[in-house]
């Protein structure tokens, strides 16, 4: 099994026009489509929560951490982003969604600013730009959102492994929405979609590929020792 936690901000409750369409928050959206799925362990958890939602044993019984935020990037604790970095470092998997782009944890395992374009209505076509991935699977090359917030470069990220998704907007953008990295033992998954008001998490795609990414950046093996041990000398045979 799959440890998954699936982590928001519940401003759900602040905003008339999210409440309407996430009357349950984002998380609960998408814990539920995972849940389809009997070899994920889901749970959720939000910044409202003690501890955030996210205490030691919690953080250390996740093997993927999904991470929708907006709004308030600046009370998360350094501590906490500093405990999110390592256990990706450890092997833990971090799949950040749309404004978690200047989400504490994201730019602590970046090292950019993470600063984008944005416009807030828009179309938009998500085309499949690496469709050997495993994150792309059984996800057509090119879908569309009737309405979604427009991202577009320059993004500023470190040099991707992969650019699996690249986003066309009506109005003139493009931008590389759904992408990659490793650091240390864990991968990190950046995809941008998700607006506050907008019904994206209910399309089929868009939890096709969340699920995906799930599977992707799980640990393998568990997760690793961070901690330099002095190794007896091999012994020649
Ligand atoms: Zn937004």
């Amino acid at each position: 099994m799959i440890r998954v936690t699936v982590w928001d901000e519940n401003i759900q409750n602040e905003n008339e026009k999210m409440k309407a369409v996430y009357p349950q928050g984002i998380r609960t959206v998408l814990a539920e489509a995972l849940k389809n799925n009997p070899e994920l362990d889901v749970r959720v958890a939000h910044a409202q929560m003690p501890a955030f939602g996210l205490p030691d044993d919690v953080l250390e019984e996740t093997d993927v951490l999904i991470w929708w935020a907006h709004k308030t990037h600046d009370t998360l604790p350094d501590l906490l982003a500093e405990k999110i970095k390592q256990q990706v470092l450890r092997g833990m998997g971090f799949i950040p969604l749309h404004s978690a782009h200047l989400s504490k944890p994201f730019l602590l395992l970046m090292g950019t600013s993470g600063t984008l374009k944005y416009r807030y209505v828009d179309y938009e076509r998500i085309w499949t730009t690496c469709p050997m991935h495993p994150i792309a699977k059984d996800v057509p090359e090119v879908f569309e959102l009737e309405i979604e917030e427009a991202y577009g470069e320059y993004f500023d990220i470190p040099k991707p492994d992969d650019v699996v998704f690249t986003s066309w907007f009506e109005g003139g953008s493009v931008f590389r929405g759904g992408c990659t990295w490793t650091r240390g033992m864990g991968k990190v998954f950046y995809f941008h979609v998700g607006h506050d008001t907008y019904p994206t998490f209910y399309n089929k795609n868009i939890q096709k590929i969340i699920e995906n990414a799930v599977f992707w950046t799980a640990p393998q093996m568990g997760k690793r020792s961070l901690l330099c041990e002095e190794e007896p000398a091999w012994v020649r045979p």
